[in-house]
């Protein structure tokens, strides 16, 4: 028998993908392996016992083999555990505002010379709300306004249900005709799990990593053993599910606790083909409808056919969280945040709703549904009229350029942005590339994916915002630390300052995209100088390697975002060192207000326009005019028509958003 201790180098540890080398590598051998950390020990040759023993870098672990080739075992198995790369080749390259205090906002309208612009503004605010008025006799329940436009439609109730086996036992001569039910719905899962994310274009990292873990022994033995001691298959599935899920989510590393949310998953579809039912999902909506869910992530929203949701109505979410981002980007009308009670969506057969004004009617009579048949033909009418705007490039009647762009998550958006005439890219949200996955994408796909962007609007300028994630945009294949204030904590520059393992492919990939000439690169959440100075160290060693490796690579302009207090009010000092500036009005209204942006219960509180916010904007525009660089805002306000001759009057000269408000911004800049 042989036992070594060593220090495990492996990046953040014996965690999913790892553990699932390690054990592979471990079978090689046909001595027996056991991994110590601390008093427990775990079998080496389990991939989820492994994963369960929590092993993270840094940490002392005993191996301990014992059989004929145990001496060649421990040499390799060592060599694995003290490379920081090991395991990851594979795969790890491993608005509610407004109302309360108009008389700042007109102010400072006034302020700038804009006051006409400002009257402008109330009177179409005042139609509107007229205009809502056929629908305000009939009672509606209000949430947080997260996606403009009107719809109404059948109601598409995504509730995945609780699953419950039929019965518990079953009798002794059952239980072969159990197992193989078992193994063919087993199989089954596996397969479609397979094909949904081959369509996704995540394939086999991700279905390699669930399927390791469905087949081991934890899992479809413990249900097998589960079944053989007389248990019903679907009983048996959904109660392992349950226990091994439980196990993963006591474990610290965020990374592994989300695994739990793949075992369920599994779980659940295997028992769904157990049963003889189907589940309800987002990608088989075969006709145009109204989303009602209690919450949506990212992820369901990628797997959907977006193409037929008309309208979203959720009972989580606020006007800046990621969902209504993505609402907007795909325009579709949203009302996020809605306080009612997961029965109230379960019953509703139709719905209508007011993106604009957060309001959702439930089974609308069918004078509502009228009102907005004529609403929505009327609306569509004038986005139609807007497109003239397509080409135009805005000038105020004073005289001022301003530059509409837009804001930007993936490259499928890029049609949508150019069809709108949007004027660039003021925002490109490099973290969705690294969200919509289970690892992170290497230097090459970033590059692939930057380079792309920048062609396709090339001359035209396209920011492309390093990884801001943290706050409430975990990213899968970073360990973050559990947090009590994640949105004050490790998040944007301040992570990747401290992970040059996951910041400086970005960067290489930027200097590389960079050769194509129009690309710009923003740094999110700067709080001060010397993250500027560090970002800089790093891109001028980046710039370096690549040339001693004779890779071409270009200077991009550098600028930051603006959306902390401490960069707002010392933006005189930060203006000098960077080539601009974009303000990200969505979290410098959080931080000055100190106002969760992701809170709908503080919607009414959660307010761009109020004198705080708007004062911080007007210090960053002239420290920006003393320094001559250019000051944008890319937060939501800057689509929000009673904000833009605010902001204009400010001095912002270029306005961010999303494509679907593209046409209007410009409408509105050109009539001011
Ligand atoms: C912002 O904070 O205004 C912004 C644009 O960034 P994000 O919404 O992605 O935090
Ligand atoms: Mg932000």
């Amino acid at each position: 028998m042989l036992e070594t201790a060593i220090v495990v180098k492996v990046n953040e540890g014996l965690h999913a993908r790892p553990a699932t080398q390690f054990a592979k590598l471990a079978k090689e051998f046909s001595c027996s392996l056991q991994v110590f950390r601390g008093t427990t020990c775990a079998d080496a040759k389990s991939a989820v016992k492994l994963m369960l023993l929590g092993v993270k870098q840094d940490d002392q672990i005993l191996l301990r083999a014992d059989g004929s080739d145990e001496s060649d075992a421990v040499r390799r198995l060592l060599q694995f555990l003290s490379e920081p790369t090991a395991g990851v080749a594979l795969a790890r390259h491993d608005g509610n505002g407004g109302s309360g205090e108009q008389a700042g906002v007109t102010e400072l309208i006034k302020a700038a010379g804009l006051a006409e612009a400002a009257q402008t503004q109330q009177q179409e605010q005042k139609q509107s709300l007229v205009a809502e008025g056929a629908a305000a006799s009939e009672p509606s329940v209000r949430g947080v306004a997260a996606s403009e436009g009107l719809a109404y439609g059948e109601a598409f109730v995504y509730l995945p249900e609780a699953l419950r086996a039929a019965r518990q036992f079953i009798e002794p001569d059952e239980v072969e005709g159990e197992l193989a039910r078992f193994g063919v719905a087993f199989r089954e899962a596996i397969a479609a799990l397979d094909t949904q994310f081959e369509t996704m274009g995540q394939h086999g990292d991700i279905v390699e990593a669930l399927t390791d873990v469905a087949q081991s022994d934890e899992f479809s033995g413990a249900v097998k053993d589960r079944i053989t001691s007389g248990w019903d298959a679907a009983a048996a599935t959904l109660q392992v599910g349950e226990e091994l899920a439980a196990a993963f989510l006591a474990m610290d590393d965020e990374y592994v606790r989300s695994r739990a949310d793949d075992i369920r998953g599994i779980a659940r579809q295997v028992t769904l083909r157990l049963l003889g039912r189907d589940d309800v999902s987002l990608a088989s909506l075969t006709q145009p409808c109204i989303v009602l869910a209690s919450d949506l992530s990212a992820l369901d929203f990628a797997r959907a056919c977006v193409a037929n949701i008309k309208g979203l109505v959720c009972i989580k979410g606020s006007a800046t969280s990621h969902l209504a981002i993505m609402a907007r980007a795909h325009g579709i009308p949203a009302v996020l945040g809605l306080p009612v009670p997961e029965e109230r969506l379960r019953e509703a057969t139709a719905v209508a709703l007011d993106g604009a004004q957060g309001h959702v009617w439930f089974d609308p009579s069918s004078g509502l549904r009228a009102d907005f048949a004529e609403r929505i033909a009327q609306d569509r009418s004038r986005r139609a009229a807007l497109s003239v705007y397509r080409d135009v490039a805005p000038v105020t009647r004073d005289g001022r350029h301003i530059e509409i762009a837009a804001n930007l998550g993936s490259l499928t958006e890029i049609d949508a942005a150019l069809e709108a005439g949007a004027m660039g890219v003021g925002l490109f949200r490099t973290e969705l590339l690294f969200m919509d996955r289970r690892s992170l994408p290497d230097e090459d796909e970033q590059y692939g994916v930057y380079s792309q962007l920048a062609q396709a609007f090339y001359p035209r300028p396209v920011v492309i915002r390093t990884l801001d994630v943290g706050g409430d945009k975990p990213v899968p294949g970073i360990v973050f630390p559990q947090e009590d204030n994640p949105f004050l904590g490790w998040r944007g520059v301040r992570m990747c300052l401290d992970r040059p393992d996951v910041f400086k492919p970005q960067l290489r990939a930027l200097l590389r995209a960079a050769v194509v000439g129009n690309v710009r690169v923003m740094l999110p959440m700067i709080d001060d100088l010397d993250e500027i100075r560090r970002v800089k160290t790093l891109l001028a060693i980046c710039a370096q390697e690549l040339s001693q490796e004779g890779v071409t690579y270009a200077q991009p302009k550098l600028g930051i975002m603006v959306e902390t207090p401490a960069a707002a009010l010392t933006a005189d000092l930060l203006a000098p060192e960077v080539d601009f500036f974009s303000i990200g009005t969505n979290d410098l209204t959080q931080y000055v207000m100190a106002v969760d942006r992701v809170n709908p219960n503080l919607a009414a509180l959660y307010r761009t326009d109020h004198p705080a916010v708007l004062r911080a904007i007007g210090m960053v525009c002239e420290a920006a005019k003393k320094a001559n660089i250019s000051v944008a805002v890319c937060g939501e306000a800057a689509a929000r028509p009673e904000m833009i001759p605010v902001l204009i009057g400010l001095g912002v000269n270029e306005l961010s958003m999303s494509p679907s408000s593209v046409l209007r911004a410009k409408k509105i800049v050109s009539e001011l």
